[in-house]
C-alpha cells in the first residue's frame, strides 16, 4: 500500500508510528487500571536533623506494585502519568495517603513528623488544586504545619506572576514549599525572592561530588544562599559518611539519603521509629 502511494509518502512510516502510539495508549489504560485497582503504594524516605540527630520527616515516593513486573519505579511511569493527565488522579492519591500515614502515625505517639509529597508541574497547573489540597488536610486532620509540598525549579518557566499567585494562596494553607532538585533546573536566582520557598533541597548530583575537589564549593554556596534567605537546606542522596560529616560542618540543616536509609515501605518505617533509630548528634 505504500508503494503504490510512493516511496516518499509518509504513510511508509506509519506502522512503527502506530506501534509507538499504541504502545502509550497500551501503558496509559495500565495506570488508570492500576490506580483502579490499587497497585500503587508509597515508600517513605526519612529526612533528618543535623543538630539532634533525629528523623523529623519523611518523603513520599510512589511505586508501582505490578502484578507480572513486581515494583516499578517512579521513572519509568511518572512522565507518562503526567503526559496523559493521569498524574492528576494518581497524584491526588498520593497526597491523600501521604497525609493520612503522617497523621496517623503522630496519632501513634511519633512526634511531630513533617511529611514531603512530590507535585508534578501538570497537578501545579490543576485549577482545583488549592482545593483539593485544603480538603485533604481537612478529612486527614494533619496540622497544615507538617505538610511541605515539593515542586521543582521548571514550573516557574510558565508564567511567572500566575505562579507567584498561587504559591501565595498554597502557602496560605499553612503548608511549606521546596524546590526539590536545586540547582538542576531553570536556574534564576530571581524566583527566590519573589516565591514563598521555604526549603531547597540540594540535588544529589552534587552530592555525589563532594570529595572530588571544586564540586564541594556549590554546596557549601547553596548552603549560605539558602541561610542568607532564611530558608531551610536539605542535602539530598547523602550516601557516605564522608558526605554526612562534610554536610555538618558546613551547617546544611537536614539530610536524607542510603547513608541512613533508602525509601522503605510504611511497616519498615513505623519500625525506624518504635526503635529511634537516629544519627549520631553533632558533637557542638
Ligand atoms: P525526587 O523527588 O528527587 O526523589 C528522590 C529520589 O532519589 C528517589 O528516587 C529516591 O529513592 C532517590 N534517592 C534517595 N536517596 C538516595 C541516595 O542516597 N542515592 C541515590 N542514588 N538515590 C537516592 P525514586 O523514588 O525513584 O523517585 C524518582 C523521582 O520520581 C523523584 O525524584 C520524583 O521526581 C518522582 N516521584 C516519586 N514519587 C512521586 C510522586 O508521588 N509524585 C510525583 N509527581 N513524582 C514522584
Ligand atoms: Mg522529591
Ligand atoms: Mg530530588
Ligand atoms: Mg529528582
Amino acid at each position: 500500500r505504500a508503494k503504490k502511494m510512493g516511496r516518499n509518502n509518509t504513510q511508509f512510516y506509519q506502522p512503527a508510528m502506530n506501534e509507538e502510539a499504541l504502545e502509550r495508549v497500551r501503558i496509559e489504560s495500565a495506570l488508570r487500571n492500576a490506580l483502579e485497582r490499587d497497585e500503587f503504594v508509597l515508600h517513605y524516605q526519612p529526612q533528618l536533623d543535623l543538630q539532634s540527630g533525629r528523623v523529623v520527616g519523611m518523603e513520599a515516593l510512589i511505586r508501582w506494585q505490578h502484578p507480572e513486573l513486581g515494583m516499578v519505579a517512579p521513572g519509568r511511569f511518572i512522565g507518562l502519568a503526567e503526559e496523559t493527565g493521569l498524574i492528576v488522579p494518581i497524584g491526588a492519591w498520593v497526597l491523600r495517603t501521604a497525609c493520612a500515614q503522617a497523621k496517623a502515625w503522630q496519632d501513634a505517639g511519633h512526634g511531630v513528623l513533617r511529611i514531603a509529597v512530590n507535585l508534578s508541574p501538570r497537578q501545579f497547573s490543576e485549577p482545583k488544586l488549592l482545593a483539593a489540597i485544603a480538603e485533604v488536610l481537612r478529612e486527614t486532620g494533619l496540622p497544615p504545619s507538617c505538610l511541605e509540598i515539593e515542586l521543582t525549579e521548571g514550573l516557574f518557566m510558565n508564567d511567572v506572576a500566575l505562579a507567584v499567585e498561587l504559591l501565595h494562596k498554597l502557602k496560605a494553607l499553612g503548608l511549606a514549599l521546596s524546590i526539590d532538585d536545586f540547582g538542576t533546573g531553570y536556574s534564576s536566582f530571581s524566583y527566590l525572592r519573589r516565591f514563598p520557598i521555604d526549603v531547597l533541597k540540594i540535588d544529589r548530583s552534587f552530592i555525589s561530588d563532594i570529595g572530588e575537589g571544586d564540586e564541594a564549593a556549590i554546596v557549601v554556596s547553596i548552603i549560605a544562599l539558602a541561610h542568607n534567605l532564611k530558608l531551610r537546606v536539605i542535602a539530598e542522596g547523602v550516601e557516605t559518611a564522608a558526605q554526612l560529616d562534610y554536610l555538618r560542618r558546613n551547617g546544611c540543616d537536614e539530610i536524607q539519603g542510603y547513608y541512613f536509609s533508602p525509601p522503605v515501605p510504611p511497616i519498615e518505617f513505623e519500625r525506624m521509629l518504635i526503635d529511634g533509630k537516629s544519627l549520631q548528634p553533632a558533637l557542638v
